[in-house]
């Protein structure tokens, strides 16, 4: 049995009662909390001295698209797109549609690799790529498990282009979910349907027979775009929350991400079926599709988890965008969400928002030992229990600040160095994968067409 002890830290736990300790410690044994307060005298194997830092839970990015890292800085030769549907159809279904399952293994390697250089030690990501479908999974979990940090994984699920093709992305769903058991593996396999707009009643039905055989979690985008709502509107008479309502998808083992175009009834769907959300502030700008009603989801008691929506993988700038966006949206500095609520919406209520509230998401005993470790040694004015979460969010922390990442009780980041993978050779495979990917687009007549 090993022992590790969290020494004298400001150790901010996330608990029930968002519970701060001062010079406080965190007992690990075997990967597992078993003690958290300020005396702690059993012997240990390893300390670490957490003196003039700030230990957080394990941040968590609760949507992510890894495969998104290959397109940075492509040579797009297109129209530039002037709505959400036009960005998918010319840019993410192009690109998806080339993506190999060697693309899925590099991208997401050096996207997992970014997340923990970020303190993120937990991600729910959905791969789209319907020519490379069955296998994928397997090359993600394997990237996710070369980093050392957590996954809840699945493959989109779309008829976009065939009923045939929708089937094979739930079964290879079904096929890893099957195959792996999360309590042996960082990685587990999650449900996952690409957005109402392009799957057909009998695949959500069927999704949603899958995953109650197997208990297991599910995600839609929802919304997002004004597409979605249209066609459910026009070809189904109901709004988008609704169809998903009455087609039995949502519960709490559901997050919807996005939820843009919503209105007060479908916030109460949500509400009455404790069903997740996962905000994608950033992403939500990018796309400029619209700015989602957090303050009155929140209001509603609704559970929201923050995503990066596979752009701009630092946690602490998603979160501070989420802070910040509902307050200008609403030209009023007090709207919400608080310091504190963005803090959760990056830490419990993230892991809450890919079914893992039971394993991660806060410093308590039987959780998981994932932990993200702010340097506060060069702070302007002082750091306490009564703020912290204000340090967080207005401005005293980046990145750059990440002292060390902790996964299971294991240091996987120190002083922004990755325990066991080289960034060079991290690099080096994506921008191999990159290269080839571009070439491939630019022979796609398809793209030819939009030049
Ligand atoms: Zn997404």
């Amino acid at each position: 049995m090993e022992r590790l002890l969290l020494k004298n830290g400001l150790i901010v736990t996330m608990n029930a009662n968002n519970k701060v300790i001062s010079q406080g410690n965190v007992l690990v044994e075997d990967g597992k909390i078993v003690k958290v307060g300020k005396d702690i005298t059993e012997k240990v194997d390893i300390v670490i001295d957490c003196s003039d830092q700030v230990v957080f839970p394990g941040f968590i990015c609760a949507h992510t698209h890894l495969y998104s890292a290959l397109l940075r800085g492509a040579p797009l030769l297109i129209d530039p797109p002037t709505d959400f549907t036009q960005n998918l159809q010319r840019i993410w279904w192009t690109m998806d549609e080339a993506l190999t399952l060697e693309d899925a293994y590099t991208s997401a390697l050096y996207a997992v690799y970014e997340l923990a250089l970020n303190g993120v030690t937990a991600y729910l990501d959905t791969y789209s790529g319907p020519n490379s479908i069955e296998g994928s999974l397997d090359r993600i979990s394997k990237a996710t498990q070369d980093v050392g940090i957590r996954g809840a994984i699945c493959f989109e699920s779309t008829e976009r282009r065939s009923h045939e093709e929708g089937i094979r992305g739930l079964e290879e769903n079904q096929r890893f979910i099957s195959h792996n058991n999360p309590e042996k593996t960082l990685v587990h396999g999650i449900y996952c349907l690409h957005a109402s707009f392009t799957v057909s009643d009998e695949l959500i039905h069927k999704t949603v027979e899958y995953a109650a055989k197997t208990d297991s979690f599910k995600t839609i985008h929802t919304s997002e775009g004004l597409a979605d709502l249209h066609h459910n509107l026009e070809k189904y008479g109901k709004r988008t929350v609704e169809r998903l309502y009455d087609e039995g998808f949502l519960g709490p083992k559901t997050a919807l991400a996005h939820a843009v175009h919503i209105n007060e009834h479908e916030i109460d769907l949500i509400a009455e079926t404790r069903t997740n959300v996962a905000h994608n502030p950033k992403s939500n700008e990018l796309n400029a599709v619209g700015v989602a009603q957090l303050p009155e989801m929140l209001q509603k008691g609704i559970n929201i988890g923050v995503g990066n929506d596979g752009f701009i993988y630092d946690a602490i700038e998603n979160m501070r965008t989420a802070y910040l966006m509902h307050k200008l949206n609403h030209r009023n500095p007090s709207q919400l969400p608080t310091p504190l609520q963005v803090v959760q919406m990056i830490t419990i209520n993230a892991a809450q928002a890919i079914g893992l509230k039971e394993q991660i998401g806060s410093i308590e005993i039987g959780k998981a030992a994932d932990f993200t470790i702010l340097d506060t040694s060069v702070l302007p004015t002082p750091i306490h229990e009564n703020n912290v979460f204000g340090h967080l969010v207005y401005g005293s922390f980046s990145r750059r600040d990440v002292k060390r990442v902790i996964v299971n009780g294991k240091t996987i980041v120190k002083n922004g160095i990755h325990a066991s993978l080289d960034a060079t050779m991290v690099s080096q495979q994506s921008i191999y994968s990159a290269i080839s990917l571009w070439e491939r687009l630019d022979l796609t007549p398809r793209i030819a067409r939009q030049i």
